[in-house]
């Protein structure tokens, strides 16, 4: 999906979306049922919900079953840990996606841990983490897949590429930095220790920005010609001339405006990362439905 410097995540989410709704029909006359996903959000966060939300309807969009269970806040760990173990059981249910952040009287990492590492769509189970690891099959976090659908089509092969990911946590920096490194890129990881930061980012051919801090890397950081996905998701006061006092906006760990000077290619904020990561939660789940149906689907298929 392409546009000149700008890499659309969001085109590239739609038919991503587009893809899996056709193989989700073709599921559904095979396996005479529908592949589903079981969203779990417990307590009233209203970004959680809005994000539950969305993965609902789009999951219904693609022709895909969606079962969504709201508990409340006060919800104990045994609680929670039943409907995950009765979710396990259900084989109406390919993927199940426990909404984070959890209530702070609940262990999340027990909790991860007690999904069926075979309908972990979120790809954040140690099972799956070690997969991803060893190179074995398994659901990788759907944020770095996106990550890395976008470089492919864009790159095609990464093959020898320099890459830098900035950040790393479990959710991004690191799978992120197995996944170019499975695709044979030559991987550095940074983070917030990391010494002279722009030197380590100007030797990059990739540059994944996944820190929580707006606007941090630099155009005078990016080598000329670097590919940039920016994963941020930052709100800051909007200072642009003609806004409205009061007002924000979204922008990346990226300094947009400076950097699309320099890079070959650049993801925006918003538009670009974000849209990525619930249609490839879809594609996972299209996935998880075939394996756990044992019905083939090719590698390249989606
Ligand atoms: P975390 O806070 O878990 O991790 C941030 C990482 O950035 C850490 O590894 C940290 O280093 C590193 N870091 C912090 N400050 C610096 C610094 N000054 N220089 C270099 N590295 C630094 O965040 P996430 O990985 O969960 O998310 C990162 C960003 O991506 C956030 O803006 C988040 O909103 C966004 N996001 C977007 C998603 C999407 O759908 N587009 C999905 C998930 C996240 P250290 O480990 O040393 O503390």
């Amino acid at each position: 999906m392409s546009n000149g410097k700008i890499i659309d995540g969001k085109a590239f989410a739609e038919d991503l979306r587009g893809r899996v709704a056709v193989l989700a029909a073709q599921f559904e006359a095979h396996a005479g049922r529908k592949a589903g996903l079981a969203v779990v959000l417990v307590g009233e966060d209203p970004a959680s919900q809005v994000y539950v939300r969305s993965k609902g309807k789009q999951t219904v969009a693609c022709g895909m079953a969606s079962f969504e269970h709201k508990l409340p806040e006060d919800t104990g760990e045994g609680a929670l840990l039943d409907l995950v173990e009765k979710l396990n059981a259900d084989p109406a249910v390919d993927g199940i996606l426990v909404q984070l952040p959890l209530p702070p009287h609940i262990d999340e990492q027990k909790v991860i841990a007690a999904i069926n590492p075979d309908k972990d769509v979120d790809g954040f189970h140690v099972i799956s983490a070690g997969r991803l690891a060893v190179g074995q099959p398994g659901f990788v976090p759907c944020t770095p897949l996106g990550c890395l659908m976008l470089l492919k089509d864009r790159l095609g092969s990464l093959s020898g590429l320099d890459a830098v990911v900035i950040g790393r946590s479990n959710i991004v920096g690191k799978p992120m930095a197995q996944l170019l490194l499975a695709e044979s890129c030559t991987v550095t990881v940074a983070h917030s220790r990391t010494r002279d930061l722009p030197a380590v980012v100007r030797r990059a051919d990739i540059v994944v920005a996944a820190v929580g801090r707006a606007e941090m890397v630099k155009a005078d950081w990016l080598k000329p010609g670097a590919t940039v996905i920016d994963v941020g998701i930052n709100r800051v006061p909007d200072t642009r001339p003609g806004a409205e006092p009061g007002k924000t906006r979204l922008v990346g760990d990226v300094d947009y405006a400076g950097a699309i000077q320099v890079a070959g290619a650049i993801t925006p904020v918003p538009g670009g990362v974000g849209p990525m990561t619930i249609a490839v939660l879809l594609r996972n789940t299209l996935v998880a439905a075939h394996r756990n149906a044992g019905i083939a689907l090719a590698d390249d298929a989606i």
